[in-house]
């Protein structure tokens, strides 16, 4: 399968940022055997829409509803009509600040792949249960409760521990694969041998220098980049390390 590298923005960019970005990505050589994907803020992804060749476009989070009163929140039909082809669920940062919760997280899911969406579902282990050596436990019990309900089509698995997010730590690639594995055996254990073909992607101050040993490891299909994903050229090459990983 061809790697899958989704720029996360979360909260930052601009209007000025995007036409900065899209010049200086247009002069960079086009890849192949991989798939890149930018998720800016929802306010901008019309602008982002069609403006980057070779690149899909994809959102931060989608509502648990299909539609009706729910002020400030943007349904997976808004992002269809948008041309989103991606949305990220269950990020850290919303289970953390806004507490969001497993059953959402599987809800969301299943409205995203009706939909058409390729749902990319977060998970992840905390310092806490890292240090408690409680991590395979943790993550293979969010990741199943994340999951009920949910098919396995258009599913994609983003395995972020929290304590790598935005803090300039990275797991080691032993740590990162190791944990890989066991998340591909729980997606085989629940969804059969279909789930052997989900990507499983890695993140957590994911960069240029530290992408291509991780994606030489077998288990790791890609990445969700945050902090690195805001320059174009930083992204562009942690896109052709997945690129070159895939060979
Ligand atoms: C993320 O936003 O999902 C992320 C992994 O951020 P960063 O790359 O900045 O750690």
């Amino acid at each position: 399968m061809a790697g899958l590298v989704i720029a996360n923005w979360k909260m930052h960019g601009s209007l000025e940022l995007i036409a900065e970005f899209s010049k200086e990505w247009r002069a960079l050589p086009r890849l192949t055997d991989v798939n890149a994907v930018l998720c800016p803020p929802a306010p901008y992804l019309a602008s982002v829409s069609g403006a980057l060749e070779g690149v899909a476009l994809g959102a931060q989070n989608c509502a648990d509803r299909i539609e009706g009163a729910f002020t400030g929140e943007v349904s997976v039909q808004m992002l269809s009509d948008l041309g989103c082809g991606y949305v990220i669920i269950g990020h850290s940062e919303r289970r953390a600040l806004y507490n969001e919760t497993d059953a959402q997280v599987a809800v969301k899911a299943q409205l995203a792949i009706a939909q058409g969406l390729q749902a990319v579902v977060c998970v992840g282990e905390t310092l806490a249960h890292r240090d408690a050596d409680q991590q395979d436990k943790v993550v293979t019990e969010q990741l199943l409760r994340s999951l009920a309900e949910v098919p396995c089509e258009n599913l994609v698995v983003a395995y972020e521990p929290v304590w790598a997010i935005g803090t300039g730590r990275t797991a080691t690639p032993a740590q990162a694969e190791a944990m890989h594995g066991v998340i591909r055996e729980c997606l085989q254990g629940h969804f059969g041998e279909a789930g052997a073909g989900i990507p499983v992607i890695y993140g957590g101050s994911v960069k240029p220098e530290n992408a291509g040993v991780l994606f030489e490891c077998d288990n790791i299909d890609g990445a969700l980049v945050g902090g690195a994903s805001l320059n174009a050229n930083s992204f562009w090459q942690i896109a052709s390390a997945a690129s070159a990983g895939r060979a």
